[in-house]
């Protein structure tokens, strides 16, 4: 694959030779090219990160930080390797802010339990209407559980967080945590979140990033935001399920009270009390998915092999393609026009059913995705829908197939009346 890597002299990409990095995109669907545009749920996963799974297995594979034999050595380098390459990626001050967890909805969820079990009935959290379940749900349980407060930060009418809301809602609570998505998995929403951070710090809350869909646009340095928490998934960024990372600055993960309890995590246990250790084993109890963990690391070397600027400006440029495609068909309506939008564009069609035009799509070998996105508040209290069709593309994809796309969607309108 040819591409130099971030700030060097760079050659152009062959995006051919990206593409064939990916053979699950050469197939045929309903006996027609795959075109797969639901990048937003599950990116797909390049050959060397599947190689780098199959590998360890092969050769390397022993439980990390328990035994003292080689392959457990071998095991463990590989996984504190994998901290450290995930920690150059977004900038932490230490590898031990970096916690792996299984994803995002885990990470959302250790620090949103660990912060009720820390304040109970003061218990404060404020998301934006933004947000995807994962990062609204734990927060709204786990207020409703401690008898501590929820509030959600509303939007203006193209679909940004309305910052004026939100900075009279952080004025008028008690204070807590605000927890917001870089990237909004329905509008494409890109938050300002570094001076969103900066907005809610200066009146003392905490500030919890949801990157999950923010990690191939561009580049997302935790210290440039100053957010005090950041969470993604491999999954969503070429690596495999069942990974992901919690980030938290040093101080606050040795504070922030475990929620899960289990081997690897204690310092010391007696009968009456258990002593943690300090970040990032006390959050990471039990087996912790190493595999999973390395081959994240794989997926972001591929990423930088073939550029992070390049990516992300790539996918700018298809999702425009794909924008103009969709607003100049009739009886479609595209959800929201923010400031900036990336990597996702959701739409509902006139006289159709979000559900009947996607599987429409399907059987002509278009993967897109329909239904709530898992962000009902948004749907249905700030734009009235139910349902939405969603169309999101990666730098695998190419520009014929989103023409491709659009006029699979026309067909698919035609058909539907
Ligand atoms: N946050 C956002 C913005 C998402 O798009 C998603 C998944 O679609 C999640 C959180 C949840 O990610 P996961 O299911 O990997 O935990």
């Amino acid at each position: 694959m040819t591409g130099g890597s971030e700030g060097a002299q760079e050659r152009p990409v062959d995006w051919g030779d990206v593409r064939r990095c990916f053979p699950i995109l050469d197939q045929e669907v309903s006996g027609r090219p795959l075109v797969y545009l639901d990048n937003a749920a599950t990116t797909q996963v390049p050959e060397c990160v599947v190689g780098a799974i199959a590998e360890h297995y092969r050769r390397d594979n022993a439980n990390v930080h328990r035994s003292t034999h080689t392959l457990s050595a071998r095991s463990t380098a590989s996984l504190e390797q994998a901290r450290a390459t995930v920690r150059r990626f977004i900038n932490a001050e230490s590898a031990e802010e970096v916690v792996f967890t299984r994803g995002t909805t885990e990470s959302v969820n250790l620090v949103a339990a660990g912060l009720a079990a820390w304040h109970g009935a003061g218990f404060s959290a404020v998301a934006s209407a933004l947000e995807h379940h994962s990062n609204f749900v734990p927060w709204q349980q786990q207020a409703l559980r401690a008898g501590g407060s929820f509030a959600v930060a509303p939007l203006t009418e193209g679909g940004d967080l309305d910052e004026v809301a939100l900075v009279s809602l952080l004025e008028s609570r008690p204070r807590g945590i605000v927890a917001l998505a870089l990237v909004s998995n329905v509008l494409g929403t890109v938050s300002p979140v570094a001076r969103l951070t900066q907005l809610a710090h200066e009146r003392g809350w905490l500030v919890l990033v949801d990157a999950a869909q923010g990690m191939r646009h561009g580049t997302v340095d935790v210290q440039a935001m100053g957010c005090d928490f950041l969470c993604f998934s491999g999954h969503k960024m070429l690596g495999p399920t069942g990974i992901g990372v919690l980030y938290g600055r040093r101080g606050l993960l040795d504070e922030l009270p475990p929620t899960a309890f289990g081997g690897e995590m204690v310092e010391e246990v007696s009968g009456e009390r258990s002593l943690f250790e300090r970040a990032p084993l006390r959050h990471e109890a039990g087996t912790p998915n190493y595999v999973g963990a390395l081959a994240l690391a794989a997926a972001i070397d591929f990423l930088e092999g073939v550029g992070r600027e390049a990516v992300a400006e790539r996918e700018r440029r298809l999702l425009m393609r794909l924008e103009e495609g969709l607003r100049a068909l009739g009886r479609v309506r595209v959800l929201g026009a923010p400031r900036r939008r990336e990597g996702v564009i959701s739409f509902t069609v006139e006289n159709a059913h979000p559900l009947d035009v996607a599987v429409l799509m399907d059987k002509r070998g278009v993967a897109v995705r329909a239904g709530r996105q898992c962000a009902q508040p948004l749907l249905t209290e700030a734009y009235a829908v139910d349902r939405v069709v969603r169309m999101s593309p990666a730098f695998y994809n190419t520009f014929e197939e989103i023409d491709v796309a659009l006029d699979c969607l026309e067909r698919t309108m035609a058909l539907l009346g």
